[in-house]
C-alpha cells in the first residue's frame, strides 16, 4: 500500500524558507571584537541570501557545483550556508587552519570554482591561490585590502559589490533531497583528508535530531553560539539546527580566544553553545584566574570532537551551574551521533560515570562494536573492538570513492576503540591509530588524560605511544602545569596508582608550555609522536 502522504523533499531550502516565514525577527548577531557586533533578523538574512545567489549564479554557479568558502563564523558565512545549497549548488568549507597545499589539494579534488573568502585570512589564501585549478572567482568579504588575493589570475570582486543592486528574493528551485547539500573533508587527524558529500535529506534529518530534547533540545527560546568553526562538520550543524528551531544564534567570527568569548557569552547571553574540550578548557582556566565573567545564561554546552574530560565538566556544572553534555561524531556523521545524557533513576556517581562516556546513539543512528575479523561484539560493558555505525546522516562512502574499506560492511569503520554498556552507553578507549599496545596489552591513553587533568596543578596532558625496547611500546605523558605550579612525575604517578592499574603507570614525562594542536582545536598526537621521535623533548623517566 502506498502512503498518502505529500512528497515534500526535506531540503535546506525548507529549513531557510521556515526561518524567514515563521521567525523571521529572530536575530544573527556577528562579533566585530572590542565588545562590538552587528545584528541581522533572519528576515534580513533572507535577503542576503536570494542576493547572493543571484550574485553566484552571476559569477557562473550552475548546477551542482562548488562553493567554497574560507570564513570565520559569522553572518555572510551563514548566507552561502543557506544560498548554496538552496539554488542548488554545493557549499565547501574549507578549513583555514591547514597548510597552503592540504587546501589546495581539497579545493582541486571538489572541483570549487568559486570562493567566498573572509579579507582578514587573505594572509592565509594568498599562497594557495596559485596552486588552484578549478576556482575562477573569490568572492572577498569584508573592507580590508584587495591586493594580497589580486595577482593570481582569477576574477576578485567585493562580496557587497557582487550582491549589491540584485533582488532580495530568488525563485528557489525544487530539489531532489537525496542530492548534495554539502561538503567537507575530514580535518586529516590521523590520514590524508578525505571528502564526504551531506545531502539535503541527510542536514535537514541531522538538523531535526539535534533539536530534540534527547540531543540539544534546541528551541524558539534558545540562543546559539557555535564557537567550533563552521568549517569543522560545518559547525556540528549547529547553524542549521538554530535555523530550524527559530533559535537566535551569535557568531563569535575571529574573536575565539578566552577572553572574547566570555564577554561574547556576558553580553550576548547565549543558552547553547559547542566548541571542543580544549577551548572550554581555556576558558575554564581565564575564568578562574580571572573571576566576575556571568556565563550563567549557558544552559547547554556541547563538547566533543575529544574526549572530555569529567573534572572540567564537574567544575563547570558545580561552580559555574553550567552543564556540559558531551556528544561523539565524525565529519563522516554529519556529526552528532551520540549524545552522553544519563538515563534517569541512577546514582549521582553513575549519573557522572554515563556523562563521562561518550554516550548514547541518538534516534536513527546505529552503534556497534567488531572485533578484529570484523564479527560484532557484545554490548556487555566489558568487551572492546572498533566501533561502527550507520544511519541517515552517517556517509556511505567517501567522495571519489575513497579509502572504500571502511565502508565494506555495510557499516562506517570509524577509527575509534571502545566498548557498549547494556544500556547503550559506548565508551572509546582510543583512536584505532592512537592506542598505546604494551607488551601486547592496550593502555587507554585517553583514560590516563582525563585523570591527568584532574590533578590541581595540570592544565593540559596528552599521552602518546613511543618505542620500548622491551615492551615495544610504553605512554609518554606530555603535560602542561598551571602558571606558578609544580608537581614531579613521582607525585603524578602516585596521584594516578588507583584510577589505574600499575601497568599503565607512565615512566616517560615531559613538561611542555602547550600540547600542540590540530586545524580543529583537539590533542595533535601525530605531531606529539614525530617531536618525540625527533628528541625535541627533554624527556624525564621515572620508575619506582
Ligand atoms: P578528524 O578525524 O580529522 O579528527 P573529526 O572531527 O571528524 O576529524 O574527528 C572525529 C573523531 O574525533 C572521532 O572519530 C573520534 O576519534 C574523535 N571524537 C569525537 N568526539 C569525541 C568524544 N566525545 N570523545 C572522544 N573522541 C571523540
Amino acid at each position: 500500500m502506498r502512503s498518502t502522504m505529500q512528497d515534500v523533499p526535506l531540503t535546506v531550502t525548507s529549513i531557510l524558507r521556515h526561518a524567514v516565514t515563521v521567525n523571521g525577527d529572530r536575530t544573527v548577531t556577528t562579533a566585530l571584537g572590542d565588545g562590538r557586533y552587528r545584528s541581522t533578523s533572519y528576515r534580513e538574512l533572507g535577503e542576503q541570501v536570494a542576493r547572493l545567489a543571484h550574485a553566484l549564479r552571476g559569477v557562473g554557479i550552475t548546477g551542482d557545483q562548488r562553493v567554497g568558502t574560507f570564513m570565520w563564523n559569522n553572518v555572510e558565512h551563514l548566507a552561502v550556508y543557506l544560498a548554496a545549497p538552496a539554488m542548488g549548488a554545493v557549499l565547501h568549507t574549507l578549513n583555514i587552519r591547514l597548510s597552503p597545499e592540504q587546501i589546495a589539494y581539497i579545493a582541486n579534488e571538489a572541483e570549487d570554482q568559486v570562493i567566498v573568502a573572509d579579507l582578514s585570512l587573505a594572509a592565509q589564501l594568498a599562497p594557495v591561490l596559485p596552486m588552484l585549478t578549478t576556482v575562477h572567482t573569490i568572492l572577498a568579504v569584508g573592507d580590508g585590502d584587495l591586493t594580497p588575493l589580486q595577482n593570481a589570475g582569477m576574477m576578485v570582486i567585493r562580496y557587497d559589490d557582487a550582491l549589491g543592486g540584485r533582488p532580495p528574493e530568488y525563485d528557489w528551485p525544487v530539489l531532489d533531497e537525496n542530492t548534495a547539500a554539502a561538503m567537507c573533508y575530514t580535518s586529516g587527524t590521523t590520514g590524508n583528508p578525505k571528502g564526504v558529500v551531506y545531502s539535503h535529506r541527510s542536514t535537514y534529518l541531522h538538523s531535526m535530531s539535534t533539536c530534540t530534547t534527547n540531543v540539544l533540545g534546541i528551541g524558539v527560546e534558545d540562543s546559539v553560539l557555535p564557537i567550533v568553526p563552521m568549517f569543522h562538520a560545518n559547525a556540528w550543524g549547529l547553524p542549521y539546527a538554530a535555523l530550524m528551531a527559530g533559535a537566535d544564534l551569535v557568531l563569535p567570527d575571529r574573536f575565539m580566544d578566552a577572553p572574547s568569548l566570555l564577554n561574547l557569552i556576558g553580553t550576548h547571553r547565549p543558552t547553547v553553545a559547542g566548541a571542543v574540550p580544549t577551548i572550554w578548557n581555556d576558558v575554564l582556566n581565564h575564568l578562574e584566574r580571572h573571576p566576575g565573567h556571568d556565563i550563567s545564561s549557558l544552559r547547554l554546552v556541547a563538547c566533543g570532537g575529544s574526549a572530555v574530560p569529567r573534572s572540567m565538566m564537574e567544575v563547570f556544572q558545580n561552580r559555574y551551574g553550567v552543564r556540559i553534555q558531551q556528544a561523539w561524531g565524525m565529519t563522516e556523521t554529519s556529526p552528532v551521533a551520540t549524545v552522553a545524557a544519563p538515563v534517569p533513576g541512577v546514582s549521582d556517581e553513575t549519573a557522572w560515570t554515563l556523562r563521562a562516556s561518550q554516550g548514547r546513539a541518538a534516534c536513527g543512528v546505529e552503534v556497534r562494536i567488531v572485533d578484529d575479523e570484523g564479527l560484532p561484539l557484545p554490548h556487555d560493558g566489558k568487551a572492546v573492538g572498533e566501533v561502527e555505525v550507520r544511519g541517515p546522516w552517517v556517509t556511505g562512502s567517501y567522495y571519489l570513492g575513497r579509502d572504500e574499506a571502511k565502508f565494506a560492511s555495510g557499516w562506517l569503520r570509524t577509527g575509534d576503540v571502545g566498548r557498549i554498556d547494556p544500556l547503550g552507553y559506548v565508551t572509546l578507549t582510543d583512536r584505532a591509530k592512537d592506542v598505546i599496545k604494551s607488551g601486547g596489552e592496550w593502555i587507554s591513553s585517553v583514560e590516563l588524560e582525563n585523570h591527568l587533568i584532574a590533578h590541581p596543578a595540570v592544565l593540559e596532558a596528552s599521552v602518546v605511544g613511543v618505542p620500548d625496547d622491551r615492551w615495544q611500546e610504553r605512554p609518554l605523558a606530555v603535560v602542561v602545569l598551571h602558571d606558578g605550579h609544580q608537581v614531579s612525575p613521582q607525585q603524578l604517578r602516585e596521584f594516578l596508582t588507583d584510577k589505574v592499574v600499575r601497568w599503565w603507570l607512565p615512566e616517560r614525562w615531559t613538561f611542555v608550555d602547550q600540547v600542540p594542536r590540530t586545524s580543529v582545536g583537539k590533542y595533535d598526537k601525530k605531531t606529539i609522536r614525530a617531536r618525540h621521535a625527533d628528541g625535541e623533548y627533554d624527556v624525564v623517566e621515572y620508575r619506582d
